[in-house]
């Protein structure tokens, strides 16, 4: 007999026709491949009713993502004080349950810094940078960091002419990458 009946579909086939299966008196699946490969694929296609769902959210996404955009910059303008009251509150947080750590990459910054302070470093002028950091901090309300425009970590001096005021959005951005040398 070389034949065997889908259980599913209740058409006799070929042996070839089911996928083998060693643990089946006949050694071969019960349903026929056709059957076993159409379960499979209406096990893996979305219901309808959750494609429908997932298409209506993309829309959804598309049509309303630059407003959201908008909802999200009135809501900082409108909130401002309060947001950077909460970021305060995050940040000293974090201070305190990584103070070893902040005081450790602190210590290591402050000891790059002395060593690659050149003897013609001067002091004064260095310190205007950090005071013109603070006062355009407050007068804009962005956060201002100095950089040091060759990365100390690359070997950058800690000297007046290697410093620059930037916007801390651009200062983190830019990371320890090499200045671009125009
Ligand atoms: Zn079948």
């Amino acid at each position: 007999m070389n034949t065997y009946k889908c259980t599913k579909c209740n058409i006799e086939k070929t042996l070839d026709s089911f996928y083998k299966r060693k643990d089946r008196p006949l050694g071969i699946k019960s349903e026929c491949k056709e059957c076993t490969k159409s379960s499979i694929n209406s096990r893996n296609r979305l219901p309808e009713s959750k494609r429908k769902l997932k298409q209506y959210n993309h829309e959804y996404y598309v049509a309303n993502c630059t407003s959201k955009i908008q909802a999200s910059k009135e809501y900082y303008a409108e909130n401002r004080e309060a947001i950077l009251a909460r970021q305060k509150i995050a940040s000293k947080a974090y201070y305190q349950a990584h103070r070893a750590e902040v005081y450790a990459r602190g210590a290591k910054r402050r000891a790059l810094k002395l060593k690659q302070t050149p003897p013609d470093a001067d002091m004064q002028k260095i310190a205007e940078f950090y005071k013109e950091s603070e006062r355009l901090t407050n007068e804009t309300g962005m956060a201002h960091h100095v950089d040091h425009i060759m990365p100390l970590s690359k070997g950058g001096l800690h000297h007046q002419d290697n410093l620059q005021v930037l916007t801390a959005t651009e200062n983190l951005k830019k990371g320890a990458k090499l200045p671009i040398i125009l």
